[in-house]
């Protein structure tokens, strides 16, 4: 193929693209802002789902060494009241569909499946001009310059690339996280990791809720969650960590101690993560040259399935122009005509999760949705 394709962003989604069109003899190449591959922490465990992350992974050929990194009993589900009582548990036998997996280790194995010059560390992009016929230019902060035959922002929610397609901006939802972690949680925080369990945690109730998830070596990981004004969040000065976390755990007076010390204990800054969505409509019409994965594509209130969808949306516009080489047009019309509905509909699902976790009937809400997952599965 003799179009030059720059992917912004080396998150799941731009690396998967790069990665199917490297396993069909198609070059490209990423810029990311970022300095190296270790300059921010990874944190976090994925659920990677059987009908898009690991469709993905399976046409990058990867799904082998997937299978390597998934945490054992990680997918067990547990929801508690405010209390501490048991609402509902449901234990890893090992048969879910959506096993769990390090983010880090995921984006290693793509990273390493790739040519060793494919990712351009340190190229934040801080201009893109339209040349015409579907040409693009890049300039970047450090001075460097490129043009592309084929431009695709995979660039997260914030990206630069989304301008070139769409006026639409990320828009506060109305709810914060804050995100904690506690460390060798079976020796030195036992009531809070007996709380979380072997997996998944999750205490709602109206308007707040601690979500927490047992991650390998005993680590705790909490997303406290609340539904905020954004002001509410921008008060708090998280350059002052304990008064910061006494400030979201006075949110929680009264709720069993066990919840409550996965932010009272919490042993790193705690990270505040206002949740932004864009329309869950997006889209946009055809431009030439240019297109859209993942977040920048249709970011959407955590549901579980960002990630997924980012790395399936990379693999599908890579065989869009496997199957469509030498008419990027056709290819990017082919992409984009599912790319948004698909992208609609699990928008559309994240508002409802979302309400469900924290809206008037929680727990009962969450409680409901999970056994009926329980009893598809
Ligand atoms: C609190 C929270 C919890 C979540 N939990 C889950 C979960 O459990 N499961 C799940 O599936 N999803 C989850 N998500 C969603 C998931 O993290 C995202 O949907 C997913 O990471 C999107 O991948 P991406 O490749 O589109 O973008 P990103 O992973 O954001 O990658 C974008 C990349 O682009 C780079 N970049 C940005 N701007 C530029 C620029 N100008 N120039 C060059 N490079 C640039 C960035 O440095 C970054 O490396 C969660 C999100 C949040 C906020």
């Amino acid at each position: 193929m003799d179009t030059s394709i720059a992917i912004i962003g080396a998150g799941l989604g731009g690396l998967t693209l790069a990665r199917v069109l490297h396993v069909h003899g198609i070059a490209a190449t990423i810029y990311e802002a970022e300095a190296s591959a270790d300059a921010r922490a990874q944190g976090g465990m994925l659920d990677i789902h059987e009908n898009n992350g690991q469709l993905a992974l399976k046409a990058a050929g990867l799904f082998d060494r997937f299978v390597e990194i998934i945490h054992p009993g990680g997918q067990a589900t547990r929801v508690l009241d405010k209390d501490g009582a048991v609402l509902l548990d449901h234990p890893d036998d090992g048969s879910g569909g959506r096993p769990e997996v390090p983010r880090g280790a995921l984006r290693r194995i793509l990273l390493d499946s790739l040519p060793a010059d494919t990712v351009r560390w340190g190229h934040k992009v801080t201009e893109v001009a339209a040349l015409g016929g579907g040409r693009h230019g890049l300039t970047f902060a450090n001075g460097a310059t490129v043009t592309t035959d084929l431009l695709v922002g995979a660039d997260g929610a914030w990206s630069k690339i989304r301008a070139l397609v769409s006026d639409a901006r990320p828009t506060y939802v109305g709810t914060s996280f804050i995100e904690t972690y506690l460390f060798d949680s079976d020796t030195r925080h036992k009531a809070s990791a007996a709380a979380v369990g072997g997996g998944a945690l999750f205490a709602m109730t109206p308007g707040k809720g601690i979500a927490a998830h047992r991650e390998p070596d005993g680590v705790l990981h909490t997303y406290v969650q609340l539904n905020k004004p954004k002001d509410w969040i921008d008060s708090i000065d998280f350059s002052e960590p304990a008064t910061a976390l006494a400030r979201v755990a006075e949110e929680f007076d009264g709720w069993a101690v066990a919840l409550k010390a996965l932010i009272t204990d919490g042993e790193t800054d705690p990270v505040p993560r206002p949740i932004h969505a864009l329309p869950v409509e997006h889209r946009w019409s055809r431009v030439p040259g240019v297109t859209l994965l993942g977040d920048a594509a249709h970011l959407m209130a955590p549901s579980g399935e960002g990630a997924n969808l980012a790395m399936f949306d990379g693999a599908e516009l890579a065989k869009a122009l496997i199957a469509n080489q030498g008419n990027v047009e056709v290819a990017l019309l082919a992409y984009e005509k599912e790319l948004f509905p698909r992208s609609a509909f699990e928008a559309r699902e994240a508002v409802g999760i979302l309400d469900i976790c924290l809206g008037s009937d929680a727990p009962q809400s969450l409680v409901d949705m999970l056994a009926n997952y329980q009893a598809v599965e």
